[in-house]
């Protein structure tokens, strides 16, 4: 048997993927719009987006047919205060999320940056908005390492119990809704939010707005 590759029909599988990755961006308002990711980035996905490319969408194809496979029947959706959530139905219920990540199990120094210890803070302040929608203090994290510890590169699957007070996700609520004022704003004004309210800072690397950024991240001096 000869085999060859066809780019052409490549080409019609990635164009076919884009335009599900666009539908997906018409969502609207999502609490990932507003905790764990950069204001600015959310602004310029609004107002002006990149087109998408390849490397972004092999990204998101990687970490959505894992989750798919993770994760048991349809999300449930929540809404407050104008926010859209949606928490998986997982073997845990459905107060429960799924993550995959490229990162090490076995190193967690890429966290440094976040405020909560062990955990990635992006991560912990979605979960801590769905807590705050659902009215529930207790929630389940489903972490996929993707590679595992590095060591053999086997991925790995660790689950944690989340606890949190109801005084902790009041504050959290109330700094998410901040958030989205300020966005609202920046919109409504044609202003683009500042590069201060991203939420680590390499969120920037591989940013399709770097060029956007440049200047105001050189004056930050970052
Ligand atoms: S480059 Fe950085 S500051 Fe600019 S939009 Fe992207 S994440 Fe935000």
């Amino acid at each position: 048997m000869d085999v060859f590759e066809n780019h052409e029909k490549t080409q019609r599988v990635m164009e076919a993927l884009k335009g599900k990755h666009e539908k997906r961006l018409d969502i609207g308002k999502h609490v990932s719009d507003y905790a764990g990711r950069c204001l600015r980035k959310a602004y310029f996905d609004i107002t002006n987006p990149e087109p998408v490319d390849d490397a972004l969408i092999l990204h998101f194809l990687r970490g959505k047919a894992l989750h798919d496979m993770l994760a048991l029947g349809e999300p449930k959706v929540l809404e407050c205060d104008g926010i859209l959530g949606h928490t998986d139905d997982s073997f845990f219920g459905s107060d429960a999320e799924w993550k995959t990540t490229n990162y090490s199990s076995g190193n967690m120094n890429w966290l440094r940056e976040d405020k909560w210890s062990g955990l990635p803070g992006s991560y912990l302040a979605q979960i801590m908005c769905y807590m705050h929608m659902i009215g529930t203090t207790t929630f389940t994290l489903g972490l996929m390492h993707m590679q595992g510890d590095y060591k053999n590169r086997l991925p790995v699957i660790k689950i944690y119990d989340l606890v949190a007070t109801k005084e902790e996700l009041n504050l959290h609520w109330a700094f998410i809704l901040d958030r989205k004022d300020r966005l609202e704003y920046a919109v409504d004004e044609g202003i683009p939010p500042s590069v201060a309210t991203r939420w680590f800072k390499s969120e920037c690397d591989n940013c399709p707005y770097f060029t956007r950024c440049r200047s105001e991240l050189l004056d930050e001096g970052t």
